[in-house]
């Protein structure tokens, strides 16, 4: 399946838009976040507090997730980066979708690492406590999977699925919304690499990193626990900026 490269840069302004935070996100602001990503990576801002999430996830979860676990993303893309001297991405995007452009003996280390960087700063993006699904979330939920508590079904179903490490996704693929997980920090931008290519509208870090803490082994009662910290907002946006 393929989709677009204007599918993709749409995507990766709506990313990019998420790092502005509180901010009226006009087109000058989104083009200026994309080029800054030319120099160095960076983490995002979080937006809100680490504790922001309890008790559905935790603070000292957060605490660790982001600024150690995502922060290592980032440093590691940066190293790899800079090992790289036919570099000349200019985003985030363009490197996930042009990934077997890299070269070879590099490959592996930017698939991991900046595939950890985009999975995370959606995910950052895509929590938040008390909200509900928009209708017109509520209408492409319903049409493409009867009703929102089969999809949660679904979805859940397919997190819990994953053996190891990966991400749970809902990605739009032509026109349609599909469940699909991937492997790791693989995801659905991917050219090559991932069975599914798709805008993704919501991730789902199921890495025990994500949840042990304070869930250990039970992935059943983290997932339950991301229906409660679903940015439905976000997901209304992802939504509309798809095709
Ligand atoms: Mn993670």
């Amino acid at each position: 399946m393929k989709v677009s490269r204007k599918t993709f840069v749409k995507s990766a302004a709506i990313l990019a838009g998420a790092t502005l935070l509180n901010t009226q996100k006009t087109e000058a602001q989104i083009t200026a976040a994309l080029v800054s990503l030319e120099n160095d990576f960076a983490l995002p801002p979080l937006g809100y507090s680490y504790d922001a999430l309890e008790p559905f996830i935790d603070r000292q979860t957060m605490e660790i997730h982001y600024s150690k676990h995502h922060q290592a993303y980032v440093n590691k893309l940066n190293e790899a980066k800079a090992k790289i001297t036919s570099w000349n991405y200019k985003t985030l995007n363009d490197v996930l979708v042009n990934i077997n452009s890299i070269p070879k003996d590099m490959q592996g280390a930017i698939r991991n690492n900046a595939g950890g960087h985009y999975n995370h700063s959606l995910f950052w993006s895509l929590l938040k406590t008390n909200t509900t699904p928009s209708e017109n979330v509520l209408k492409a939920i319903n049409e493409n999977f009867e009703s929102l508590d089969n999809f949660k079904l679904l979805f859940t179903k397919a997190a819990m699925g994953i053996f190891g490490s990966g991400w749970a996704w809902l990605i739009k693929q032509d026109g349609k919304l599909k469940i699909i997980t991937t492997p790791n920090q693989d995801n659905p931008l991917m050219t090559e690499i991932a069975k599914d290519l798709g805008t993704p509208i919501i991730a789902l870090d199921v890495w025990e990193h994500a949840y042990y803490l304070k869930y250990q082994n039970k992935r059943a009662d983290y997932v339950t626990a991301f229906w409660s910290v679903l940015n439905w907002e976000k997901v209304e946006d992802l939504l509309a900026n798809s095709r």
